[in-house]
């Protein structure tokens, strides 16, 4: 308490020789003390400033990650990437300065490699997660053994804050093994470490997203439902935001938080609102259920990158519930974007190279969402 009192004196003496304009107040809640005694100078500086939280992401390769370990990197965390694959990694480099990202091979079968991402850390985020089984992991692998083992290690070093991301409609008692699973690893994470903080996003839209993509590209032409499951899209730069606050926000430790966007869509809503921004009509035939399950599952054997699964099939037929007693972007002081709004500025790459239209200009063409469409050719 000493030494932040000193700090904060200091601080004062800085801001009264500066000039009156360039003042900056800083209070005492720039020195943090976290739960396990350990003291931490809340910057806010940017990128290059000294101090900050040390954080580890598990997942930080995949489409959230990039989002999360920008927003901490840029404000001068340190922070541990844990990654498998030596390409998959190497864009998270400069989103922080020289040697505030830092790389460590790891593997989820392998609990020093994990051990090893933890023990400098006061917050870990687990984001790994897979949305169909592969040749070497089921879900159960992923999203049970693999979660309890990054929250053994994180109890183990006593890490101060753990975050698990797990997903929407997460229910142990699901018909998807996705949810199943997802649902058992809170329960175990949970157990392990009681001040997990689990955060359950929504079916996230952004540039490399598996929704908005998947419906404008030209091979996305088989479902089973007739595109008839609700669902509430959220922007994924809206759950690292959430993720990010969490980090400072000591009071959303042992809290469930579910991140979801403001208006509900059916599938088909949302293949309109493509359809209308690429400018393009895409084709839906529906099989069914019976004779596309056997067939997604062949076809998952088969390749090995995301395309379909048996349970992705058995996901469509399960609207997104929402839990009314988690918390939600509300608690986080977060208004989550609205998706109509953001449809050009990802979609804009499925145009026609003949034509190109030009956002609105002003307040009123936005309200009446008025577009100027020039036509080349
Ligand atoms: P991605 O599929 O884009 O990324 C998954 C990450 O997990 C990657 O970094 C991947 O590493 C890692 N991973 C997967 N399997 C393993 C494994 N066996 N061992 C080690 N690492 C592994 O997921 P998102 O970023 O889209 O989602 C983040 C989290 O949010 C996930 O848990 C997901 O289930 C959950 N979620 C996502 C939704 C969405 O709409 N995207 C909706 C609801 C929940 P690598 O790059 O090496 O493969």
């Amino acid at each position: 308490i000493r030494s932040g009192a000193g700090l904060v004196k200091a601080l004062s003496a800085v801001q009264r020789t500066s000039s009156a304009s360039t003042v900056h107040r800083r209070g005492v809640q720039d020195v943090a003390i976290t739960r396990t005694g350990k003291p931490i100078i809340r910057i806010a500086g940017g990128r290059s400033s000294l101090g900050g939280h040390t954080a580890t992401v598990f997942g930080a390769t995949g489409f959230l990650g990039r989002y999360v370990v920008n927003r901490l990197a840029r404000q001068g965390c340190t922070v541990v990437v844990p990654f498998r694959e030596e390409m998959a990694k190497r864009h998270l480099k400069v989103a922080g300065d020289l040697g505030r990202v830092v790389f460590l091979e790891m593997d989820l079968r392998n609990i020093n490699s994990i051990e090893e991402s933890v023990r400098h850390s006061d917050i870990v985020y687990n984001l790994i997660g897979r949305d169909y089984p592969t040749k070497n992991f089921d879900f159960e692998d992923v999203h049970v053994t693999g979660a309890q083992r990054i929250a053994d290690a994180v109890a183990k070093y006593d890490v101060d804050r753990f975050v698990h991301v797990s997903s929407y409609n997460a229910d142990p008692n699901s018909s998807s093994e996705f949810f199943r699973t997802k649902g058992r690893g809170e329960a175990v994470v949970r157990d392990i470490f009681p001040e997990t903080t689990i955060v359950r996003p929504a079916p996230m839209y952004g540039f490399e997203d598996r929704l908005l993509n998947k419906l404008a590209g030209i091979t996305n032409t088989f479902t089973s439902n007739h595109m008839q499951e609700r669902l509430r899209p959220v922007h994924v730069i809206d759950v690292a935001m959430g993720l990010e606050m969490m980090m400072t926000d000591d009071t959303t430790a042992s809290e469930t938080y579910e991140l979801y966007g403001p208006q509900e869509y059916t599938m088909a809503e949302l293949a309109e609102l493509v359809d209308k921004e690429i400018i393009k009509t895409r084709r839906h035939i529906n099989v069914p259920k019976r004779i596309m399950q056997p067939l997604a599952q062949l076809y998952n054997r088969a390749i090995w990158w995301s395309k379909t699964s048996a349970d992705m099939i058995e996901r469509e037929f399960i609207d997104q519930k929402v839990d009314p007693k988690a918390k939600t972007f509300k608690d986080l002081n977060i208004e989550p974007s609205q998706l109509k709004d953001l449809t050009f500025d990802y979609l804009q790459g499925y145009r026609s190279a003949a034509f190109y239209d030009l956002p609105p200009q002003t307040e009123r063409e936005k309200r009446e969402e008025k577009k100027y469409l020039h036509v080349i050719d």
